[in-house]
């Protein structure tokens, strides 16, 4: 390189502005996908235990009895693999990395109670059911009634058949009807 060109980057230099920031006071926006630190959605999870049983690391504490999740971000790799055991998908990964300390701690996060379905209350019957009409009031039933006007067709018909005897002949007949 020659004196020219990197005089003329050396001075340059002097007046643009800085490729790096104050971190942590100041941080850059992180590029989509990067590998920051795993985020938890506290209310979609379940305390299953799925991601704790999962982690390679071992970073991940799931503590049911005090509804607490867990994470030594000192552990953590980022290798995303609680995300996708997580049946609940209420992990995921931040493209920001996590807050710089100089304690190893963990990262404890209340775990707060799941809405109970709520149980359908039993609804008391105010009003009496109404009465059975009477059996005298009840209407004939389509069967019954059926069968009523098919016996008024016969009667019908044999009273006609009986009008064409003499009146000695349709005397007995009706005698013997009346027998049955
Ligand atoms: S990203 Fe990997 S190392 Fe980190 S908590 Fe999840 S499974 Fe464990
Ligand atoms: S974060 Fe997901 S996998 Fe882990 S305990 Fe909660 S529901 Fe289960």
């Amino acid at each position: 390189m020659g004196v020219f060109k990197l005089g003329k980057m050396t001075f340059g230099s002097l007046f643009k502005k800085p490729e790096t920031v104050l971190y942590p006071v100041q941080t850059k926006e992180q590029p989509a996908g990067l590998k920051g630190h795993i985020e938890l959605d506290a209310k979609a999870c379940i305390l299953c235990g799925m991601c704790d049983r999962s982690c390679a690391t071992g970073c991940i504490t799931v503590d049911k009895q005090a509804r607490t999740w867990s994470i030594d971000r000192f552990q953590c790799v980022q290798c995303g693999y609680c995300i996708t055991v997580c049946p609940k998908k209420c992990l995921s990964m931040d493209p920001n990395y996590a807050p710089a300390s100089t304690v190893h701690a963990s990262d404890v996060v209340e775990v707060p109670e799941q809405d109970k379905p709520v149980k359908a209350e039993k609804v008391q019957a105010t009003e009496k059911p109404a009465e059975k009409p009477k059996a005298a009031e009840r209407e004939p039933e389509p069967a019954k009634a059926a069968e009523t006007a098919v016996e008024k067709t016969r009667d019908d018909v044999l009273e006609a058949k009986i009008a064409l005897l003499d009146e000695e002949k349709a005397a007995k007949v009706r005698a013997a009807l009346a027998a049955r």
